[in-house]
């Protein structure tokens, strides 16, 4: 059964109202009935006291003058009262009327104390109070009744008011509750409301927080706090995807461009030749760059696969160094090694590892001006290896140092000097770098040079670390 918030609220206070009324009529009534059994047995036990008396005082005088007191007495009490008294020898010295017609007979009363019963006379119902005297030696018998019929009547009045009362009383506090849930769900009505008109399109929205210093309050910070950094999200990925397209274009129209011209008139095979290469180089810039932007989106969504695995990092840095060395003879820099001839194993992917080291060798050596020295270094630092790829080249201004992890960030010192590129290769080297629990960092000098420094875990702290956050897994997912 669908119930809302408000309905199961109201269905509780109703229950709980009921009960809670119920009980406490319960208990007036108990105590009631108590106190009224209380207050008429008082009112037996002092006409008894009072019956006692008069045969004790009349007693010397003789039974005649026993039982004339007690007549007048009995005409005296006009409140219902009767009693009757019986002398040592078990006859009746005097008997009120009704006495004289008792439903069933009445037991004899205790030897001492005084009893209390309750009994019909004459359909009538009386509280009784018995007692056995001895006076001047001789037993009497003495019962004295009071009507209970008043006492009846304010106990039924009583009962009246409860039967008409309760269910009053519970509807009118379950309507009570149902207003009173109604005004404290009111603010998530209009979370509601308001989240439900945020899109894609609205996603700088927020939703209206509460004044009261609430659980509601919380939950729309929470949310608020939530739609920030989807909105983030969504920017990136739309910053992203714009600026994909973009740099996509260059190199497509590039091709598109060459290849128009070419067909435009016969050419020679040479011309013919050297058009086909530049659509080459430029169809190469495009493949490098999807590919980049599919290791990214990989990431982003934790599709990517990296296949970790015990690997040597030594024999991966000399390679490296080789088509660095390559990279930068054919550009005139001078490029020297310091690799410490040391085992240092690792617990990585060796595909990235190599693309993550080749990615800041191509850069330091891109970004360095000819004649000017690029300086791979590799050592083991407690249970990291440390690489360092130092450059004096163009280096990076403070302002831009933050943010050449960013997709897509070239500086401008790159833009301006036409250095190709695409922007993605540091947001991938620090992906891969975090997927290996390692660290990367740089400092740089506009016009000096930069140093990228990168720490990676060896095998046994490495192993620990990635089982540790991955399971057993010897593949894993990450994202940057
Ligand atoms: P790109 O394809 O432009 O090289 P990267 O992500 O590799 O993209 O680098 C981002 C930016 O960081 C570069 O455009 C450049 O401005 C700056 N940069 C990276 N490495 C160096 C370096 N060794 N010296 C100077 N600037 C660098």
């Amino acid at each position: 059964m669908k119930l809302t918030i408000r309905a199961r609220l109201t269905l509780l206070y109703f229950v709980v109202l009921a009960a809670s009324f119920l009980a406490f009529f319960w208990i007036c009534d108990f105590g009631f009935r108590h106190s009224i059994e209380a207050t008429v047995n008082d009112a037996s036990q002092s006409n008894l006291d009072i019956v006692r008396r008069v045969v004790k005082n009349s007693l010397p005088q003789g039974v005649p003058k026993v039982k004339k007191e007690l007549t007048e007495l009995s005409e005296l009490w006009a409140n219902g009262a009767i009693f009757e008294v019986a002398g040592p020898d078990g006859e009746w010295i005097f008997r009120s009327p009704r006495f004289l017609l008792p439903q069933s007979p009445l037991p004899l009363p205790p030897a001492s104390g005084v009893a209390f019963r309750t009994t019909n006379l004459d359909l009538q119902q009386y509280r009784i109070a018995q007692q056995s005297v001895s006076l001047d030696g001789q037993n009497f018998r003495i019962n004295v009744a009071v009507p209970t019929e008043p006492f009846d009547q304010a106990l039924d009045n009583f009962r009246v008011i409860e039967k008409r009362f309760l269910p009053l009383l519970v509807v009118l506090a379950s309507l009570l509750g149902y207003w009173l849930s109604g005004r404290a769900l009111a603010p998530v009505n209009r979370i509601i409301e308001s989240a439900e008109k945020i899109g894609v399109q609205n996603l700088s929205q927020r939703l209206p927080v509460p004044k009261a210093e609430d659980e509601l309050r919380r939950l729309t910070e929470t949310v608020n706090a939530m739609l920030g950094r989807i909105e983030s999200s969504v920017h990136r990925i739309q910053r992203f995807t714009a600026d994909a397209s973009h740099d996509l274009r260059t190199p497509l129209s590039l091709i598109r461009t060459n290849a128009e011209l070419a067909l435009r008139r016969p050419r020679t095979e040479a011309e013919y030749r050297e058009t086909l290469e530049r659509i080459l180089g430029a169809s190469e810039e495009t493949t490098q760059l999807i590919e980049s932007l599919l290791i990214l989106a990989r990431a982003d969504v934790g599709a990517a696969q990296l296949q970790f695995g015990p690997i040597e990092l030594t024999p991966l840095l000399h390679k490296a160094a080789q088509k660095a060395a390559l990279l930068a003879l054919q550009k005139g820099i001078v490029f020297s090694e310091n690799i410490v001839p040391q085992p240092l194993p690792m617990f990585a992917d060796a595909v990235a590892t190599e693309r993550l080291l080749l990615a800041l060798l191509d850069n330091a050596v891109k970004y360095t001006p000819a004649s000017g020295r690029v300086q791979l270094r590799s050592f083991a630092e407690g249970e990291f290896a440390v690489v360092e790829i130092e450059d004096t080249g163009i280096g990076i201004c403070e302002d831009d140092l933050p943010r050449i992890w960013d997709r897509f960030f070239r500086a401008d010192q790159a833009r301006c000097r036409e250095v190709p590129g695409s922007g993605l290769g540091l947001s991938i080297a620090r992906w891969v770098v975090e997927a290996h629990k390692g660290a990367i960092e740089v400092s740089s000098r506009l016009g000096q040079g930069s140093l990228f420094r990168l720490r990676l875990p060896l095998l046994i702290s490495a192993h620990a670390r990635i089982d540790e956050s991955e399971g057993q897994q010897q593949s894993t997912t990450a994202a940057a």
